[in-house]
């Protein structure tokens, strides 16, 4: 997992995809900030080109130019702040800003060609570094503003100065480096951020998988099972549990080795994982241990589940090495029914589960003894 290609993205699209969501929020800030201070900056900078060349058409013509790239930077805050649109679309805005800044500059040294020296270049340079400083981890967006935004103004810069002239030349020096540095930055920074994500993924999926069988793990499991009880209790909603044990596993274990037993838990969880609908939780719990939360389902949805679960297990013997095994499973239901937390409704099928052991195993046991204590002993009340 996690493998990078050349440009220092995810090679995988979906892993690219699910990190850039997750490094939007920051990226979104530093853009905002970005804007805000570009747009107020920027304008007031008018104020310089009024002082240069006094309330005449260059004056107009240049404070144009700023006008349309704050503009842009307005409505680009603007539509970053609602955050609506697509992430494709907000980098590709970006892009529009950082080149039209570019070109405002552009047509400033045009216009002010007089007074050009090497002094106007140091503001190209620092547009260009603060994008890609702020931007990362996404490169191609503010690559390609940077790179075009940097030829217009070195064109723009030939057509006032002579192309060999010294200004030129340090001009050209100077947006290469900071392209360069740009760039490297972006790439080396952008990947340090995917390892760290990609590591951050894989402990997550330890955490929350069962590494043998790949079904939800102890800890997911009694975590979502916490959380449905809860909404249950709170929407007056049905929630139904099953307690799942394989039979007789250990001498699965001692007849054909601990690896059959790997493979026959795997393949268990497998046809298991087949039967149930996609907002069951199916976890394991240890062991040969597993359980099922079933959400919005009565104890008599619960019992059809189990039985279709047992029946799977028992149809086919399991293919294992040269072995050929057959494994069976016992199943406790219980259905939430005034228990006081989820630890209790587990308990609960954890008794219809030594139930089914005690009653000869390859069975399901539905929890109707504690209803049927219920309401004997409310009758006894009333009486
Ligand atoms: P019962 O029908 O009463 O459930 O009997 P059982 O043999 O299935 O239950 P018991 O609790 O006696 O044995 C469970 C065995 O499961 C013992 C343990 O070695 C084995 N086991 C636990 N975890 C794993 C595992 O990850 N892999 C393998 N291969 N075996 C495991
Ligand atoms: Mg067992
Ligand atoms: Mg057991």
């Amino acid at each position: 997992m996690g493998k990078l290609n050349f440009m220092g993205g995810f090679k995988k699209s979906a892993l690219e995809e699910s990190f850039q969501k997750e490094k939007w929020p920051s990226v979104r800030f530093r853009l905002l900030f970005l804007y805000f201070v570009t747009v107020i900056t920027y304008f007031a900078g008018g104020y310089s080109d009024y002082v240069d060349l006094g309330l005449g058409s260059e004056f107009h013509t240049v404070l144009l130019g700023r006008i349309c790239a704050c503009l842009l930077g307005c409505l680009a805050f603007f539509l970053l702040l609602v955050d609506k649109v697509r992430l494709r679309m907000q980098y590709m805005l970006m892009s529009l800003c950082m080149f039209s800044v570019l070109g405002a500059e552009s047509l400033e040294l045009v216009v002010k060609s007089s007074d050009i020296g090497s002094l106007s270049v140091p503001t190209a340079v620092f547009i260009v570094l603060a994008y890609y400083i702020l931007l990362s981890p996404r490169i191609l967006p503010p690559f390609v503003a940077a790179v075009s935004g940097s030829v217009v103004y070195l064109l723009s810069l030939a057509t006032v100065v002579p192309i060999h002239s010294g200004t030129f030349v340090n001009s050209l020096i100077y947006l290469f480096l900071a392209n360069m540095f740009g760039v490297f930055f972006l790439y080396t920074f952008g990947r340090s951020l995917r390892r760290e994500y990609a590591a951050m993924e894989d402990l997550k999926k330890l955490v929350e998988f069962d590494e043998l069988t790949g079904v939800c793990s102890r800890r997911k499991v009694l975590e979502a099972g916490d959380c449905l009880f809860k909404s249950a209790r709170r929407f007056n909603s049905k929630l139904a549990v099953l307690m799942m044990d394989i039979d007789h596993f250990k001498k699965v274990n001692d007849d054909h080795g601990h690896c059959v037993g790997d493979t026959v838990l795997k393949k268990t969880a497998r046809r298991c994982a087949d039967v149930l609908r996609e907002v069951d939780y199916f976890g394991r719990l240890g062991g040969e241990e597993f359980v099922i939360i079933l959400p919005h389902s009565s104890l008599h949805d619960g019992i059809k589940v189990a039985e279709r679960l047992r029946l799977r297990i028992k149809e086919r013997m399991f293919n294992v090495d040269d072995a050929c095994l057959p494994v069976s499973v016992s199943i406790g239901v219980a259905e939430l029914k005034g228990h006081d937390d989820f630890k209790a409704l587990l308990q609960d099928a954890d008794e219809q589960l030594y139930r089914a052991k005690n009653g000869g195993r390859n069975k399901v046991c539905p929890a109707i003894f504690r209803v049927v204590k219920q309401i004997q002993s409310t009758e006894a009340y009333v009486e």
